[in-house]
Formats: C-alpha cells, sequence, structure tokens
C-alpha cells in the first residue's frame, strides 16, 4: 500500500462559511510526504501545512494560522481528502476561508474521484496509537484507543426532537467514508446564528449550505438525508481535525458532546505524549 496524490488539478469556486468571501479553491497533486499543504495564491503563495500545530482557533470551525496568515474552516476539505485516501495534496486558495459548498464534503469527494488518485512510490505511513489518552472538560469528553483499524464511536445529545441522541460507530474501510459520512450536511439552531452574526460570523450561511433548526423544526425545505444525519456530520468533522495530525490514524476515538475545541485539545495532548503514539509504513 503506497502513498497517493490527485491524479491532476481540480478547482471549483464557493463562498466562506463564516465570512461570506468568494474563494477559489484548487488542488494539486504534491509530492510523496508533503501531506496537506495550504497556498495561498493571494499572498505570494504562503505556505500554511495542514499540521495541529499551526491550529489558532476551533470555536465553531478549524482555523489554522501560520506568521499572522489566517486559513479558516479547512475541516471538511481535509475530511474529504482523508475520506478519499489522498496522503499529499496542495490545496491552493486566493481567500482566507475554504468554500463551504453544501455543507458536507460530497462536492470535494465528487472533484476527487473525477480527477482520480496516483499511486506514488514510497509506502503509506500511519499515525498509531499505542496507548489510550482522552481529555474532558465541561461533560465533552474524547479519548483514542488503539485499534488494528481507523474507528470513531461518536454519542451527541442536543434537546431538540430531530437529534436528542445519536450515536454512530464508523469504521474507515472501502469506501465507508463516501457512502455513510461525505454528504452529512453541518447545521445550526437559529438562535444561535443571531449570536454567529452579531459576532460577524457564518456570514456566508444559507440554507443551501447549512441544515438550520429552530426550537421545533427546521427552516430548510428538503428532507434530512439521514435521520441521523447530525451525528454523521460530527463524524465528518472529527475526521476533517484529525487529518491535521497528517497521516491516516490507526486507533479508535471515542467522543462524546465533542466540537472543534476538544478535538485540538485531544491531539496536542496526544502528541505531547510521546509513548503513546508512533509512525508505521504499510507492509
Ligand atoms: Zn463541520
Amino acid at each position: 500500500m503506497n502513498q497517493t496524490t490527485i491524479a491532476k488539478d481540480i478547482a471549483v469556486s464557493g463562498i466562506g462559511l463564516h465570512t461570506g468571501v468568494d474563494v477559489n479553491l484548487k488542488l494539486r497533486p504534491a509530492p510523496e510526504n508533503t501531506g496537506y499543504v495550504f497556498v495561498r495564491t493571494d499572498l505570494d503563495n504562503f505556505e500554511i501545512p495542514a499540521s495541529v500545530e499551526y491550529i489558532s482557533h476551533c470555536s465553531y470551525a478549524t482555523t489554522l494560522m501560520r506568521r499572522g496568515v489566517v486559513l479558516s474552516t479547512c475541516e471538511h476539505l481535509l475530511s474529504a481528502l482523508r475520506g478519499s485516501d489522498v496522503d499529499n495534496c496542495f490545496i491552493e486558495l486566493d481567500n482566507i476561508e475554504i468554500p463551504i459548498m453544501d455543507g458536507s464534503s460530497e462536492d470535494f469527494i465528487e472533484l476527487i474521484r473525477k480527477a482520480g488518485l496516483a499511486e506514488q512510490q514510497s509506502p503509506r505511513r500511519f499515525f498509531r496509537v499505542l496507548k489510550t489518552v482522552d481529555f474532558e472538560e465541561a461533560g465533552r469528553r474524547m479519548s483514542i484507543e488503539p485499534s488494528d483499524k481507523y474507528e470513531i464511536e461518536c454519542v451527541i445529545d442536543f434537546p431538540h426532537r430531530f437529534i436528542n441522541r445519536q450515536s454512530f460507530h464508523f469504521i474507515f474501510e472501502n469506501g465507508s467514508f463516501g457512502r455513510e459520512i461525505a454528504s452529512a450536511r453541518t447545521f445550526g439552531f437559529t438562535n444561535e446564528i443571531e449570536m454567529l452574526r452579531k459576532a460577524n460570523l457564518a456570514l456566508g450561511g444559507s440554507l443551501d449550505n447549512a441544515i438550520v433548526l429552530t426550537p421545533d423544526g427546521m427552516l430548510n425545505e428538503q428532507p434530512l438525508r439521514f435521520p441521523d444525519e447530525f451525528i454523521r456530520h460530527k463524524i465528518l468533522d472529527i475526521i476533517g481535525d484529525f487529518a491535521l495530525l497528517g497521516m491516516p490514524v490507526l486507533g479508535k476515538i471515542i467522543a462524546e458532546k465533542s466540537g472543534h475545541a476538544v478535538h485540538a485539545a485531544l491531539m496536542s495532548k496526544l502528541l505531547k505524549t510521546d509513548y503513546a503514539w508512533e509512525i508505521v509504513e504499510a507492509t
């Protein structure tokens, strides 16, 4: 099993969920052992590697920053790259935020599928978990433990009739990301959206790129894509954030009411616990 990149350039345009800015995005093949690297073409091709060390804040989306240059809402695209088994890719964009598309990873998955994958010479590397590491804060819990596959068990609990308690056990195997996770959209609540707008966030948000929940229903006229679309989107976010470890994970993530900040805290604790993981090559 060798590393892969995309077989040719692919481009797409859209708007940023939080900033509302127009952005042109281009994915380009990258050499072995590059991982994912964002390239701000509007700032002299300034590079920001997709890495835990550049996480700057993560309240409503995961934002990276290197030497003052910011890159926002990277998680749905990184999820699509990881979910499509792409190891190496340059991600060029000409603005501050990755386009939100339809609020899921589906459009990105489709683009990558059209471009195709190119196998490279070096063996794929994995981030293998050796010891359990956990993080807990204010009723939010997350842990990662050894497993011979990449799997995620997640629980959410929102007092809303469409959500309540949802749980999902996702196992990364051939095509499972595309079938079970990729099309699950992000969601928000009307009262939260007012608050976000006041904070100059969610400026690009609309019913075309999010499920918007009212206290007793939702504003979207189209039905949910899955009855448990909400938990599936949480798993999409976890896969996107954990792509910042730089390679596919061999381990089991267990998450209860987690969010981007908890993902970042667990990854940072994990990386500091050097006996808890190792990098292995595929044989
Ligand atoms: Zn998300």
